[in-house]
């Protein structure tokens, strides 16, 4: 990108005294929504400034290299919930309805007690709903089940502030819940440990069900029956996430508005006559009415230290997890995975690196070509740093190892790559609503001109990414 002195209209964006100008830092998912949100509106101009040289953060779709030809595997994000609907209600306003699949396979299972053993189907988020089928998968024992069962007799009350969804669940249905249920999953989403998230933040589902009532068991299953659960929980672009964010920046191209990659901002500051100056490496600053900071929140502290140090202090508390994504592609004639499964969850006290194993081409039988099974394993999270300190090489061997343990997989891969992401999941750690709270308070008072959003605040899943970022630009341009 070329931005021309302050003043022109290509940095100012409302040289000629009409309109505002909106710059959205940070080209991922959720800035790219706050954009198009912006740029409906035809007395705003919109600018997106990117660091890297290619939008979607951690959105990335790329092709691995089979030997019938390349597939389309997507690096991150390679579905969205859609019942939460902004991201499903997003691609139908792009045109991009036709284009929304559904997993061919949903079922998920954990490595449990030494074998892969299919999740109970009746549960909401982990926490189990039937005792007795939950007995019957043998995922934990007998003791644990009967605590399960005994849970609908609990009289405790609700928590009346945040705590560890790990200790809730915990004293509601014993560590083995923890361990083998919910951890897998809730940990796995974030790659955190249950013991330190926060049950308001990353369960809200639980964290409501328990104001209900005294058993959650009850309350749960009483919700679940007031709204039964209807169509697909998860939906997919058939090409791959980058779809999305390649088909927002053709129709904000289309729509006028100025997307710039490989275009860090350094620093945000006051003009004299009250608007904003975006400072850019290298480049002269914009000057912008209004600012959006979609970038991960260690940056945003460093952007938006000068005009509100409280929020930037805040920010720097968000603690992150590295995580990457090891894909490989292994010879579907000598390979076989568990029949009816889309993937295997692995719980911490299981000792291995892979955190989950997402049977990928069954899920998705657009990623392999017939002849190949593609497997997605997920390594790193918190409290275990290793797979920063293995090379690439390193962690596709260690990630064998771990195919080998959970699924008897000893073949060596046709194909393998790692797709790192540091600094990764934000991990919501108990009090995290309040610590977003402080954040907008600061903001609002010092600068309240910008708004920073994103995965490390208000939801990490693409859904709540698209919502924060137009729920941005319309409360900036209300
Ligand atoms: C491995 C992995 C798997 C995932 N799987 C799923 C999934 O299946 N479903 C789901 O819903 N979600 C999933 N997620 C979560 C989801 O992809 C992310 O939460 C979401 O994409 C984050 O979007 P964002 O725009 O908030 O942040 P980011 O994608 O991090 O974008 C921030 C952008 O800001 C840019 N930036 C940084 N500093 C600056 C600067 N100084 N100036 C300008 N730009 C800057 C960055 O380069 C980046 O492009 C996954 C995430 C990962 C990492």
């Amino acid at each position: 990108m070329t931005p021309g002195p302050a003043g022109d209209r290509s940095t100012d964006g409302s040289a000629d005294g009409a309109g505002r100008h909106l710059v959205v830092v940070g080209g991922g998912v959720t800035g790219l929504a706050a954009a198009w949100e912006a740029s409906a509106r035809a007395d705003v101009t919109v600018t997106v400034l990117e660091a890297s040289d290619r939008l979607g953060g951690k959105v990335r779709t790329s092709a691995i290299d089979l030997p019938g030809g390349p597939r389309t595997v997507d690096e991150g994000a390679d579905n969205f919930l859609a019942r939460v609907p902004d991201a499903v209600e997003l691609c139908v306003e792009l045109g991009l309805e036709d284009q929304l699949i559904e997993p061919a396979i949903g079922r998920a299972a954990v490595w449990a007690r030494g074998a892969v053993r299919p999740y109970p189907t009746r549960h909401v988020l982990g926490v189990p709903l039937d005792a007795d089928e939950l007995a019957r998968t043998g995922i934990v024992s007998d003791d644990a089940v009967r605590a399960v069962a005994g849970e609908v007799d609990s009289t405790d009350p609700a928590p009346p502030d945040d705590v560890a969804i790990g200790a809730f669940i915990g004293g509601r249905f014993g560590r083995e819940v923890v361990e083998h249920l919910v951890g897998p999953l809730v940990g796995g989403i974030n790659a955190g440990d249950v013991d330190e998230l926060s049950l308001r933040a990353v369960t809200p589902q639980l964290a409501a069900a328990a104001a209900d009532g005294a058993s959650l068991t009850l309350a749960l299953r009483h919700r679940l029956a007031a709204a039964p659960p209807s169509g697909p929980v998860f939906r997919a672009l058939a090409g791959g996430t980058a779809t999305l964010v390649d088909t927002l920046a053709d129709r904000l191209r289309e729509r006028g508005a100025g997307i710039h990659t490989s275009t860090a901002v350094t620093g945000l500051g006051a003009t004299t006559d009250g608007r904003i100056a975006v400072t850019v490496a290298d480049r002269p600053a914009l000057v912008a009415d209004s600012v959006v900071v979609a970038a991960p929140a260690p940056t945003a502290a460093e952007l938006v230290g000068d005009l509100s140090p409280a929020a930037a202090a805040h920010l720097r508390r968000i603690v992150h997890v590295p995580v990457a994504f090891v894909t490989v592609a292994l010879d579907a004639s000598r390979v076989t995975v568990p029949e009816g499964l889309s993937g295997v969850l692995v719980p911490r006290d299981a000792g291995l690196l892979a955190t989950a194993v997402s049977f990928g081409s069954r899920k998705w039988p657009h990623w392999s070509d017939g002849a190949h099974t593609v497997l997605r394993v997920a390594v790193g999270h918190r409290h275990d740093d290793r797979p920063a300190d293995l090379d690439d090489d390193e962690l596709v061997a260690a990630v064998r190892a771990d195919l080998s343990t959970v699924l008897g997989v000893g073949v060596a891969p046709v194909a393998a790559r790692v797709s790192r992401w540091s600094p990764g999941f934000a991990q919501y750690q108990v009090g995290h609503l309040e610590l977003v709270g402080r954040i907008r308070s600061a903001l609002g008072a010092d600068a309240p001109a910008v708004r920073v959003v994103g995965a490390d605040l208000g939801g990490l899943g693409l859904p709540a990414c698209i919502a924060q970022g137009r729920g941005a630009s319309r409360e900036l341009l209300f």
